[in-house]
């Protein structure tokens, strides 16, 4: 009852003006005096009016609407701690780089680098710290990538993703050399680790994309396979696999 009534008095100029109308055309055979239709236009104009000012209105909420839409957008696809992208932005982008590698028969290069023994540092020094070592290796990384193509990713835990597009396995070995040596060098304290120091582990593995859509897997799996055997090997080194 209350809604009806609400819902009444929200529209009751609309619906008094439609009312007056329907009166006056009724009116079929009789003289229709002028000033009713000059009563009728003055009301018209003000609901005019009105309905400009609601389109105005939807339309501002329309445009916040895309805005938060595009802040939404974006919150997923960067990593809250590292402020890197994340995993899902990783798959979006080596999708892309892989069809534009195989469009331009150029190499692409991938990479995942591994914290090591980070398992016992978390046991040590507590998942705060922790977080801040994540925060750290990722900012380092990413201060150790030069090209605008070449790109990281946060793609679990305290595992990165490397993309290197246009770039073969020699000169992906140097970059990921560098990183590694950068990371050693910020000397942060890891008691349980080899080296007395935060260090990572990297492998990558590198193809010129000519053949079908599943070598785009096979890849990543290559890289992720020369990740373990940087691991076996002793850690705190990169490994490569080609193709
Ligand atoms: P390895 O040298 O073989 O890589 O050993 P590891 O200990 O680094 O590897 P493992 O996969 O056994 O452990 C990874 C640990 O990373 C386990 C988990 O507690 C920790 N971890 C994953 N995500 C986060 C995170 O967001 N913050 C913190 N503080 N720790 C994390
Ligand atoms: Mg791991
Ligand atoms: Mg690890």
């Amino acid at each position: 009852m209350a809604k009806n009534m609400t819902t009444k008095s929200l529209f009751s100029f609309e619906e008094d003006i439609i009312r007056e109308s329907h009166e006056v055309l009724s009116k079929k055979d009789e003289l229709i005096p002028r000033e009713e239709y000059e009563k009728l236009l003055v009301r018209y104009e003000r609901l005019f009016k009105q309905m400009q000012r609601i389109l105005r209105i939807s339309d501002r909420f329309q445009l916040e609407l895309s805005l938060s839409n595009k802040d939404l957008e974006q919150l997923s696809t960067i990593d809250s701690l590292t402020k890197i992208p994340n995993r899902r932005h990783f798959n979006q982008t080596y999708e892309q780089e892989w069809r534009r590698a195989k469009r331009e028969g150029n190499h692409l290069t991938v990479g995942m680098i591994d914290i090591d023994y980070f398992k016992k540092y978390n046991d040590t020094y507590g998942h705060i710290e922790g977080d801040n070592c994540i925060e750290r290796v990722a900012s380092t990384i990413q201060n150790s990538i030069q090209r605008p193509a070449d790109y990281i990713a946060r793609y679990g835990g305290e595992e990165f993703g490397l993309i290197l597009p246009n770039t073969d396995i020699d000169g992906a070995v140097k970059l990921a050399e560098k990183i590694r040596s950068n990371v050693e060098s910020l000397q942060m304290a890891h008691c349980l680790s080899d080296k007395g120091v935060v260090t990572v582990s990297i492998g990558i593995s590198s193809e010129i994309p000519i053949q079908e859509e599943a070598l785009m897997l096979e890849l990543l799996n290559r890289a992720d396979k020369a990740l373990y055997k940087a691991k076996e090997e002793g850690r705190n080194r990169v490994e490569h696999r080609c193709s």
